[in-house]
């Protein structure tokens, strides 16, 4: 059966990789009818907070991306880990080293004066004729892995393809510290086989730990599951994504309005692809995703390709759910409005929108006071224009049906009445009453305003 799992550790938000891989984990089984795990890597215990991992599960429930176990706590693991290591320790699979960070340092010290790779040198493994000074008084031991010493590990990685180390080339892991916490490499392996994964995804920072986990898989007689190590995503600059260098965070893209919808198509795409398709449902990913044409190189993170990704489903979705969102990003701009005064005026702008955030920057001039710049206000509304403007005024201040058509009959009477064209009329209002020079069609824009508020607008040039 297959079966993944995320296993974020808690100690920030849900990042982009994470929540890429977390994406592919997700789809992968539920492509195949499998089961989703979310195991929360803790033990860094410094670090880890609840607030994370409940801003973890928010994103992860933002992205759709539902698990049907977990979250599991690693620290509520720490029994399971000791009962495995008495057994390592008993059949000779792991040991105690006494070994102190300084003796540490003077080993690594002398082998780099010989020119050697700095690894662990067995100094307190347990092997065949040798003979192990006495536990020093007062030093808590940290445990060690016993490593094949020789022989490779391999493994074929479903995004790299192939891969092979020599045990040689790796030493015997720290599998649990001094305060009995385990490591990273051990917790993790133990629970991928407790809780029966098929398939490992995660990010390619961590090729260099999978021989080890394969050989303690292989010392636990556990079945192994198979790897697939996603490369890193780039920022658009080419370097990594990082926190300095703009938004990592999945719910960062949330409150700028972003649809989970299009974040998750734009994620999916990150790293992989279905023929030329760009636009995917969360359905299709699913059907589409089977663990082939996973890219191997390195996938950049692309703002421009986002936006349209996500201006796509700003268009798609139900207006009534649009309109909402909108709602949420003007109470966050302290501007209090209801889905009923903002549903009808979607329409006429979220073609033009990237992001409900833009879509709210149009909507804004129904509900906030405008503020054309002094350069918009210099070059468009001249003395020359004001009398018209005014005119204008009067005309809609008179009106008795205040739409489109009323509006445009207006419009009309007052070219007649100054002589002016369309534009040099249009353009005036435009940033006198919505504070812009460019918009749609201006008695469609002037129709969802209150009558009296364009008035009042035109009045004051
Ligand atoms: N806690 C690890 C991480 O966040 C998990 C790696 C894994 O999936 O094995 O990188």
């Amino acid at each position: 059966k297959v079966r993944t799992r995320i296993a974020p550790s808690p100690t920030g938000f849900l990042h982009l990789g994470t929540a890429r891989t977390a994406l592919y984990s997700w789809a992968y089984a539920r492509h195949h009818g499998g089961e989703f795990v979310l195991r929360i890597e803790d033990t860094d215990v410094a670090r880890s907070t609840q607030d994370s991992v409940d801003q973890i599960i928010a994103a992860m429930n933002w992205l759709g991306l539902s698990y049907d176990e977990g979250p599991i706590y690693q620290m509520q693991r720490l029994d399971r880990y000791q009962a495995v290591i008495e057994q390592m320790i008993a059949s000779g699979r792991a040991y105690r080293c006494y070994a102190t960070p300084e003796d540490l340092e003077a080993m690594r010290e002398a082998q780099r004066a010989r020119g050697e790779k700095t690894l662990y040198d067995r100094r307190w493994r347990p092997e065949a004729g040798k003979v192990l000074p006495a536990p020093p008084e007062g030093v808590k031991p940290v445990i060690r892995f016993a490593n094949p010493i020789e022989g490779d590990v391999t493994w074929d990685d479903l995004v790299k393809g192939p891969i092979t180390i020599n045990n040689r080339e790796i030493d015997d892991l720290i599998i649990a510290r001094t305060d009995g916490v385990p490591t990273y490499n051990f917790a993790v392996v133990v629970d991928d086989w407790d809780m029966r994964i098929s398939h490992v995804f995660r990010g390619d920072e961590h090729v260099n730990n999978t021989p080890w986990q394969i050989n303690i898989f292989n010392a636990l007689g556990a079945p192994l599951p198979q790897f697939g190590h996603l490369p890193i995503i780039l920022g658009d600059d080419g370097l990594k994504l990082s926190k300095r260098r703009g938004a990592v965070s999945v719910m960062d893209y949330a409150t700028n309005g972003y649809l989970p919808e299009g974040m998750l198509n734009y994620l999916a795409r990150l790293g992989w692809s279905h023929g030329d398709d760009e636009l995917f449902s969360a359905g299709q990913i699913v059907s589409w995703f089977d663990g082939s044409h996973l890219s191997k190189s390195p996938a950049q993170w692309d703002p421009a390709k986002l936006d349209w990704v996500n201006s796509h489903y700003v268009k798609q979705i139900d207006e009534a759910r649009l309109a909402e969102l909108v709602v949420a990003q003007f109470s966050t701009r302290g501007i209090e409005v209801t889905p009923a005064q903002v549903q009808p005026k979607v329409g006429l702008f979220k073609d033009r929108c990237a992001t409900t955030a833009a879509l709210a920057d149009w909507l804004a001039m129904y509900f906030a006071p405008v503020e054309p710049s002094v350069e918009e206000l210099a070059t468009h509304v001249t003395d020359a224009v004001r009398p018209a403007l005014r005119a204008l005024a009067d005309r809609l201040g008179a009106l008795s049906d205040w739409t489109k058509a009323g509006i445009q009959q207006a419009l009309k009477e007052t070219l007649a009445a100054t002589g002016l064209k369309m534009p040099q009329l249009a353009v005036p209002v435009r940033v006198v009453v919505c504070g812009r020079a460019q918009t749609p069609s201006l008695d469609a824009v002037l129709e969802h305003f209150d009558q009296k508020k364009v008035v009042e607008r035109l009045q004051t040039v």
